[in-house]
């Protein structure tokens, strides 16, 4: 056993032990149901070699974290012309916040907060029928993971659009603006079929990986090591809505968190690490998750702020 490998499988003990755990999601009633004391970490090295502890093989929804394959998807389908309807500022806002778009005439801050993902999975249905839009989705994750067995949870996805209130707020008042340009509830629907997407923490730091590796992901290019390097600063810089500039300051990663409690961040060139705990900060992030990462980055000196020698 290798000192990462005693690391994780700590980091994770240390987990078990730990009191408070925030709470799970409610909003959407099947993340309610998923109990609270599990944990999982996966860590994947630049040279292949992986580590998990916990619950690292189970699959959980991966909620926003899919925003960021959303937005890989649209901006290779687009490229730049995405900033026009999106714009790359962190909200300090929550993560379904409608309080920014009046005044700024209906373009969400960022792709992160789910205005912006609205808005990217809007671009995507411009070329793309929702039923291939969640294929392209699809084929995608488990093509970055190598992993065939990656499902989205029609359960979950049902739930979300029966619970969607705000998220519909949200997509029809950018309607009014035309950053929305298609039929809103296919729009939405899609969306959901993203966020539903279930993943364990190994298959998504697997999934990961183009973005610790300049855009390539097990040798093969997906996208521009220029791409990559942008999405991982919009990650650093929003990733956690109003709780990005803590994660900046405690772990100082690119990372996206999703509702369902699963957090990926990535260390550029080094690895790509994925942690999952259901309980929330008042945030909407996963409590145990961020400390789980907190902790591995002192003690393995990966934060992009560590100075480095050249
Ligand atoms: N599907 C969730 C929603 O739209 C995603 C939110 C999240 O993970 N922060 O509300």
């Amino acid at each position: 056993m290798n000192d990462l490998s005693a690391i994780v499988t700590a980091i994770a003990g240390e987990m078990r032990e730990v009191g408070s755990r925030g709470t799970v999601a409610d909003y959407i009633p099947p993340l309610a149901a998923v109990p609270l004391d599990k944990f999982g970490m996966a860590v994947v090295m630049a040279d292949g070699e992986v580590h998990v502890a916990g619950d690292a093989d189970e699959a959980f929804s991966i909620q926003s974290i899919s925003k960021v394959f959303a937005l890989t998807l649209a901006l290779g389908a687009v490229g730049d012309q995405l900033w026009e309807r999106v714009g790359r500022e962190p909200s300090g806002s929550a993560f379904n916040s409608i309080v920014q778009l009046e005044t700024e005439h209906g373009i969400p801050r960022n792709p992160f907060i789910n205005a912006g993902a609205i808005v990217v999975t809007d671009v995507l249905l411009g070329r793309l029928q929702p039923r291939e839009a969640i294929g392209q989705m699809l084929r995608f994750v488990r093509e970055l993971a190598g992993d065939e067995s990656i499902a989205i949870d029609e359960t979950v996805a049902a739930a979300e659009r029966e619970t969607g209130f705000r998220n519909r707020a949200l997509a029809n008042y950018m309607r009014a603006f035309g950053t929305v340009r298609g039929d809103v509830e296919l729009v939405l629907g899609t969306y959901f079929h993203f966020c539903a997407l279930a993943m364990s923490c190994r298959q998504l730091a697997l999934a990961g990986r183009y973005l610790m590796d300049g855009g390539r992901s097990d040798g093969h290019r997906i996208i521009s090591e220029k791409r990559a390097r942008r999405i991982n600063a919009l990650m650093m810089s929003c990733g956690h809505y109003d709780n990005s500039g803590d994660f900046a300051y405690r772990i100082g990663l690119p990372g996206k968190s999703g509702v369902g409690g699963g957090i990926l961040a990535v260390a550029p060139g080094i690895a790509s690490v994925a942690v999952w705990s259901p309980g929330l900060n008042e945030s909407g992030n996963s409590r145990l998750g961020q400390m789980a990462l907190e902790r591995l980055v002192q003690r393995t000196g990966w934060s992009v702020f560590e100075p480095r020698a050249i």
